[in-house]
């Protein structure tokens, strides 16, 4: 690879695997996205990436397809309506992440994930990076993804005097699956940013470059990171993110407030023209607001006013109300082979021959398939997750994948491997006998 493209990725490029060609990731703060800003996406993407748009299992857009002649402009086209890729890839603090869109404190995580990506995201003091950093704000435990976050904050109520979170430190996934750790309870909102800093300040100290934070906490222990962190940081610090006004973005969630909908996409794949519809739905019953969600959905929280029945209507009129079948399975999936130049083979292939073989047991679980051990779509958080672990064959020969599959029981922290190295007509035959 170019040393001018390496130095791309933190604009958040990436070279596909297919020549001379470019995937592009914007950060979605929250996966808060404004209509207007999803129609520039749609822009963007018919007169430079062939009408497509991916939405990752991070809540984030990436456009493919795009030549690099192209990239200054899309930056540029982004940056009008407030979307920036900087930091979305690379060593640096990524897009911060909420994936709890229905649960009843969305609003209070949605404005400090927020505030955090404005924070940490263009600031050379968070950038060059041993390797990229991950930042969680839930409103919940649901789905546990504050375990895979370098920094998992989780919504633990309001002392009265404000928000305060639980903090859960160096989780990840990737080849080494780590959960994350417990580092403290109720911690005030004026205290997470400099405890964050704190923790980036220790990780780019100690780790050496190409590892994650959970490799120096393999190497040094919870104990001594506390030890460290204690001297590293004044807990005494405040640094508050005061508002002048309530700064959420989408309608009020809540017991009795109004209800949500969701559009099932396959696989997070979207053409321009339904994004377009979805952005009409936004504007129509969800206060120009629409959330993209973890599982590669988008989710609307809908103003109190409007007839829930429409936005329903009008969804299944798009196509997106989830009764296709490949759109009834809860099933996230990375580009693979059809894109990523990691991918051992085209998972969404894959992932359609699947939901295809499962029964009606299998089809009430939740998926994810990864089309190589970087698990990108966190498999290990799935109920039944699969990793395309190898390809074998001769050497020069044509090569085959080899698939583990993965199941999660209640209680553990991810799922683990329950057959490994499947051929495809194994992984098939074993995914049809869920039941
Ligand atoms: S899991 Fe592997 S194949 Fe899939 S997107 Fe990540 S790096 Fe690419």
């Amino acid at each position: 690879m170019s040393s001018h493209i390496q130095k791309m990725r933190i604009e958040g490029v990436y070279e596909q695997r297919q020549p001379d060609t470019y995937m592009l990731r914007a950060k979605v703060p929250g996966g808060v996205l404004s209509a207007e800003q999803a129609l520039k996406v749609c822009e963007i993407a018919e007169r430079f990436a062939g009408g497509g748009i991916h939405l990752t299992s991070r809540a984030s857009i990436e456009l493919h397809w795009l030549k690099v002649e192209d990239l200054a402009e899309v930056m540029r086209m982004l940056a009008a309506v407030g979307l920036t890729t900087r930091g979305a890839c690379g060593g640096a603090v990524r897009g911060v992440v909420c994936s709890t869109p229905f649960a009843d404190d969305f609003p209070t995580a949605q404005v400090l994930a927020r505030k955090l990506h404005h924070h940490f995201t263009h600031n050379p003091h968070f950038e060059n990076l041993p390797k990229k950093f991950k930042l969680g704000v839930e409103a919940g435990y649901d789905g546990s993804r504050h375990l895979i976050q370098d920094v998992g904050l989780v919504y633990a109520g309001n002392d009265g005097e404000g928000a305060c979170y639980d903090v859960w430190v160096a989780g990840g996934l990737g080849r080494e699956p780590q959960p994350a750790f417990s580092l403290e309870r109720r911690v005030p909102e004026g205290h997470i940013v400099p405890l964050i800093e704190g923790i980036i300040r220790i990780y780019r100290r100690h780790t050496p470059a190409g590892k994650r934070l959970k490799h120096l906490l393999r190497e040094i222990g919870s104990a001594e990171f506390i030890r460290r962190l204690e001297e590293e940081v004044d807990r005494d610090a405040v640094l508050p993110l005061p508002d002048g006004f309530d700064k959420r973005l989408t309608p009020l969630v809540g017991s009795g407030r109004p209800e949500r909908i969701e559009a099932h996409l396959f696989a997070g794949e979207l053409e321009a023209g339904r994004l377009r519809r979805l952005c009409n739905i936004a504007a129509q019953f969800a206060g120009g607001f629409m959330v993209l969600t973890c599982d590669q959905n988008v989710a609307f929280l809908l103003d109190e006013r409007v007839n829930i029945g429409e936005a329903e209507a009008a969804l299944a009129a798009a196509g997106l109300d989830g009764t296709e079948q490949a759109t009834r399975v809860n099933f996230r999936v990375c580009p693979g082979s059809h894109e990523c130049r990691m991918g051992l083979c085209p998972t969404r292939d894959v992932s359609r021959s699947v939901i295809e073989a499962l029964g009606p047991q299998g089809e009430t679980l939740t998926w994810a398939i990864s089309g190589c051990p970087n698990s990108c779509s966190q498999p290990q958080l799935a109920q039944a997750g699969i990793i395309i672990s190898k390809t074998v064959g001769e050497p020069g020969g044509e090569r085959t994948p080899r698939f583990d599959l993965y199941r999660r029981e209640g209680g553990e922290a991810f799922a683990t491997a329950v057959h490994q190295g499947l051929t495809l007509d194994e992984l098939l035959q074993a995914v049809a006998k869920i039941g």
